[in-house]
């Protein structure tokens, strides 16, 4: 796949992303069975993340869409910005961050801060990549659907330079 002035190919396939989505979304089901969380979905990277996961969720729960990250092109920025767009009273309440990737996790933990303040019941973080080695912060994700290594991926949600976005596939940058 031709994405802006880079090639990508495809690395995960749909089905895959599919039975991991279901798998993470079954072990929230039941880890907050007899609760009502908060779901607060990062964009714009989580937003079919998102809705696929949301579909499988069979709790009475609420979701807001937040936007936080800053990442240019290929290389984090390594700038946080403020949180914005949280609507929801979270304040005493489980809270489940949808995020897309954490890369060096510095994303999540100035997030975690951010709603701490709020005084939330639990804080988890539900994500659907990882890249173990890129880890720099100490951090608990508890819910993960796939480990990926330091390459730059793009698709189902996550962009390159704001393309690549609609795919279906995740796909690594060729190098
Ligand atoms: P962190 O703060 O964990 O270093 O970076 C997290 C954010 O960086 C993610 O929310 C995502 O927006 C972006 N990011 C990190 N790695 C990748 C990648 O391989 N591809 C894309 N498209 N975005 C990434």
């Amino acid at each position: 796949m031709h994405v802006k002035d880079k090639d990508f190919r495809i690395s995960i396939p749909e089905a895959q992303i599919r039975e991991q989505v279901k798998r993470v979304a079954m072990e929230i089901n039941r880890d907050y069975a007899g609760q009502e969380p908060v779901f607060l979905a990062v964009l714009n990277g989580a937003f079919i993340f998102a809705a696929d996961l949301l579909r499988e969720i069979t709790l009475p729960c609420e979701i807001s869409f937040v936007k936080m990250a800053s990442y240019d092109g290929e290389h984090s920025t390594g700038k946080v910005r403020d949180l914005i767009g949280l609507d929801s009273n979270i304040t005493d309440r489980p809270v489940i961050i949808i995020e897309d990737i954490v890369d060096t996790g510095l994303t999540m933990a100035h997030m975690l801060d951010t709603l701490r303040k709020q005084k939330p019941k639990s804080i988890d973080i539900c994500t659907l990549l990882l890249k173990p080695d890129k880890l720099c912060v100490d951090i608990d994700v508890r819910y993960r659907c796939l480990e990926i290594p330091n390459d730059f991926i793009v698709g189902y949600g996550l962009d390159y330079n704001q393309q690549g976005r609609n795919t279906r596939d995740i796909y690594t940058l060729q190098s």
